[in-house]
């Protein structure tokens, strides 16, 4: 039987157990029903549900235009993932199977799904052939693995710009020595190799994807153009997504204005981050 490693929110926002028994407490959205809305991209305000799965390849650090950094907005799920679940893949299609009610959108995200794409693609094939469900998938963009593609209907993208490198200036504000991914961020989080098998997987099969890059400073764009943009090919301009830094309301003041000008003047979409605006920083909504 496969196993999932998930971060410790799991399935959410969910109000039932694997058995279909009311769970004690109320999900994270202050709810009484689950299921949340899709904050980011172009499925934004689409009720869905989500799996969070645990660990990542990359350590993401940026810093805000005043001067200020900021972090991962999922640490439990990369810098901190030691309260992680390992759930039977089994588990966790009863836990969508109970909770999913009328929605038709499951987002599979994390840390970095794909590095579990052997275990997920057999969740994803029960998921789509049993309950018929709308899956995307949230990644990096580092990884790319056909036996879970197949069954994804959004790839959403997020590649990692320059901003995000761990250094030491960051590292000793936060207290963190290098180790593992603190050291290889900077050498993986760019991989056009695997996003071009993104785009080209997608336009042979029909299947939608968006590049959805955060944005934390007024140069970003240039980064954009010339190290992601200029190698790819046979990419939609409609796919291209600028969404601004920030895992709080008051860091998201910060840039959001700046990053809907950025959009404008390139042409790109902006996309907003709901989710926060809606609910706050919090985990589980
Ligand atoms: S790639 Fe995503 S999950 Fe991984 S550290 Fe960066 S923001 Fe967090």
């Amino acid at each position: 039987m496969s196993k999932l490693v998930l971060a410790n929110e799991g399935v959410f926002p969910i109000t039932k157990d694997q058995n279909g028994q009311p769970l004690k407490d109320c999900p994270a959205t202050g709810m009484s029903f689950s299921g949340t809305i899709q904050g980011e991209g172009k499925l934004a305000g689409v009720p869905s549900l989500f799996v969070r799965l645990a660990s990542c390849n990359l350590r993401c650090m940026w810093a805000l235009p005043n001067g200020s950094l900021c972090r991962c907005d999922t640490p439990y799920a990369s810098f901190e993932a030691e309260q992680d679940l390992q759930l039977d893949t089994d588990v966790v299609f009863n836990l969508v199977k109970n909770n999913i009610g009328d929605l038709t959108h499951v987002v599979l995200t994390g840390g970095e799904p794909m590095l579990q794409h052997k275990a997920i693609s057999v969740l994803a094939k029960r998921l789509k052939e049993e309950l018929k469900l709308h899956l995307s998938i949230e990644t990096n963009g580092t990884i790319f693995a056909d036996d879970i593609a197949r069954y994804i209907d959004l790839f959403s993208i997020s590649p990692k710009l320059s901003n995000s490198d761990p250094n030491p200036e960051k590292l000793a504000r936060y207290g963190l020595k290098t180790s593992g991914p603190l050291n290889y961020h900077p050498q993986k989080r760019k991989n056009i190799e695997v996003l071009q098998k993104y785009v080209d997987y997608c336009n042979a099969n029909g299947k939608e994807m968006q590049l959805k890059f955060v944005v934390g400073q007024k140069t970003d764009y240039r980064e954009i153009k010339d190290e992601f943009l200029t190698p790819l090919h046979d990419l939609s301009p409609t796919d291209i997504m600028l969404m601004p830094l920030g895992a709080t309301k008051d860091e998201l003041a910060v840039t959001s204005k700046m990053v809907l000008e950025m959009a404008i003047q390139n042409g790109w979409r902006y996309a907003p981050r709901l989710h926060i605006d809606l609910f706050g920083p919090g985990a589980g909504v």
